[in-house]
């Protein structure tokens, strides 16, 4: 059965005190954790791009054989399962360093790196039945077999809102599964990355199987992508940029005799449609946490609800004066519920769908980059382009028929949900609303490893899952042998 070895590791109990000294103490040492792994990765040239690439995928190619040999599956689970101990260790210096880094609230940053921890023990987990023999069908005087062989190098182009997390799990499955990696973390949190790098290294991953390349997008990651002798993709991030690498993959290179291939996991205009019998306490409270938790900041944030007429006045009054009661300001302070974007750039395209909701909806509310806009329509571009900010726009439907067809109505089918107390209703979102994460009577972000296999469909990506049982597949061949007896 799916996770048979696998529990996933306990969020912050930040009710404890020595839980809220031990974080508040790893924030005060953390610029000078910040400041060491600036100085390392300083050292790394971001020109020549090219020569260091190819200098890299040339170690790989001489490890390789060692590293990617069947016998070697258990070292290579032994590795991850060590890395999630020295994480574990390590938690609050980790989460710490997002903190200041990428402004995460306390709990969200811890919350990360349980995730990076879960990741690691859990595709260990399914790496060995990966690699473990399977049965076919036999008949008398044929044996077969299926086994599954290492893609070969993978390029790792991470983004910074989940700043271990999702990292940790994209280059842990390409090498627990015996692939070289090169991997990019996203340039607003090259430190935290840096730091999961080094803790690879420590836990085993050979120097020459696993490189760090820091950089912009454009250059780095554009890079990676045009590589002939990387076999394989695993992006987090913006459709966009996400297409892109899907083109660019699709082409056959010079120097590869493969099919390049890709793990997207885009953006999201994830909808929460709260039905007419709602009960109210969860359906604000879980549109508040999906749409500000982390300013709104995750492919998987609300920013959408879609809500029945008859409770439509109620609930946006209620929603309104509770979100005007959060607490905002910097992520240092744990009192604060969310805070500035990660980068001017980012505050700057979040002002500018603020103008854009002001003039398609009513506002409600507006304080700093947090915004409510009212009676938008499907048609209206807030409720079709991606913000990845705080920007909540709230629609009206008459029937939950309605309702499902407004949810589905955008390009994207990452994460969406029901408040409703009907259990006929509650199925039909179940069977037709376009997510690949369907939430019910709870927020609709916050997936778990193991629990909730994350990752959509239609433009949010390939329907691969990261942290399902089939997530690994993405970074294998298949090879069937048939033995005649
Ligand atoms: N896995 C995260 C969640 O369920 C979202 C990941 C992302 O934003 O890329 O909330």
């Amino acid at each position: 059965a799916d996770g048979e070895h696998f529990s996933n590791h306990p969020p912050g109990d930040f009710s404890l005190e020595a839980v809220r000294r031990s974080f508040s103490h790893a924030l005060d040492t953390a610029p000078t954790v910040i400041t060491g792994v600036k100085k390392r990765i300083s050292n790394i040239s971001t020109n020549e791009i090219s020569t260091r690439l190819n200098e890299a995928v040339n170690a790989i190619q001489n490890a390789a054989a060692a590293w990617k040999a069947a016998s070697n599956a258990p070292r290579r689970a032994e590795i991850l399962r060590r890395s999630a101990g020295i994480m574990s260790r390590r938690i609050y210096e980790l989460a710490a360093v997002q903190v200041l880094e990428v402004g995460k609230q306390w709990d969200q940053a811890y919350n990360d790196v349980c995730e990076a921890i879960d990741f690691l023990n859990y595709y260990a987990a399914e790496s060995e039945k990966l690699f473990s023999p399977r049965s076919l069908s036999n008949i008398a005087g044929e044996r077969n077999s299926l086994s599954y062989r290492p893609r070969g190098i993978a390029g790792v182009i991470a983004p910074w809102n989940f700043p271990l997390a999702i990292s940790t799990g994209m280059t842990s499955a390409a090498l627990v599964t015996g692939n070289g990696v090169l991997y990019k973390p996203a340039e607003e949190s090259a430190v935290t990355g840096r730091l999961m790098y080094e803790i690879f290294m420590e836990a085993g991953v050979p120097a020459e199987i696993l490189h760090f390349f820091p950089g912009e997008g454009e250059v780095v990651g554009a890079a990676l992508v045009s590589h002939p002798r990387i076999n394989c993709i695993a992006f987090t991030g913006s459709k966009e940029v996400g297409l892109g690498i899907i083109e660019t993959l699709s082409r056959q290179q010079q120097g590869s005799a493969y099919v390049r291939s890709s793990v997207t996991e885009m953006g999201g205009k994830n909808g929460i449609i709260i039905d007419s019998d709602a009960d109210l306490d969860v359906a604000v409270e879980a549109v508040l946490y999906s749409a500000f938790g982390f300013q709104g900041q995750k492919c998987s944030a609300a920013s959408r609800a879609i809500v029945h007429e008859s409770l439509y006045n109620e609930f946006l009054n209620r929603l309104t004066a509770a979100a005007d009661s959060l607490i905002m300001g910097d992520a240092v302070d744990p009192g604060t519920f969310l805070g500035p974007a990660v980068s001017p750039e980012a505050e700057r395209k979040i002002a500018d769908y603020i103008a854009i909701g002001r003039e398609e909806g009513r506002e409600m509310l507006v304080k700093d980059n947090l915004a409510i806009f009212a009676d938008i329509r499907p048609e209206h571009r807030l409720a079709q382009e991606e913000v990845f900010g705080p920007v909540l726009a709230v629609m009206k439907t008459e029937s939950i028929r309605q309702g499902i067809e407004m949810a589905n109505a955008v390009d994207f089918g990452l994460t969406g949900g029901i408040v409703s107390r009907n259990r006929g209703h509650i199925d039909l979102v179940r069977e037709h609303l376009e997510a690949g994460n369907i939430y019910i009577n709870r927020s609709i972000t916050g997936a778990l490893v193991g629990r909730q296999p994350f990752g959509g469909f239609k433009l949010s990506g390939q329907g691969t899952k990261a942290g399902g049982s089939q997530y690994l597949l993405n970074f294998v061949h298949p090879v069937a042998v048939s033995e005649n007896m």
